[in-house]
C-alpha cells in the first residue's frame, strides 16, 4: 500500500516532503515555495483559519477582570 501524502497548499503529491507545524496543526508541502507561501498567506491572514477554533469570549473575560 503506498501512502500518497498531498501538499496542503497545492494540492499536489508531495514526494519530498516538507512538514511544518502551524497553530498544533502538522501540514505537508511539496516544496519549499508552497511553505513560504503558505507562510506568508497565513501572515497576511488570507489562509483559511481552523475551523475547530472558536472564537475568544473576550467580553466575558473583560468583564472578570481582576
Ligand atoms: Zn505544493
Amino acid at each position: 500500500m503506498v501512502t500518497t501524502t498531498k501538499c496542503d497548499h497545492c494540492g499536489a503529491d508531495a514526494n519530498f516532503v516538507i512538514k511544518k507545524e502551524f497553530d498544533g496543526r502538522l501540514m505537508n508541502f511539496c516544496c519549499k515555495g508552497c511553505l513560504g507561501v503558505y507562510e506568508m498567506m497565513r501572515e497576511a491572514g488570507l489562509a483559511g483559519q481552523p475551523p475547530e477554533a472558536p472564537q475568544a469570549p473576550e467580553q466575558n473575560s473583560s468583564k472578570n477582570k481582576r
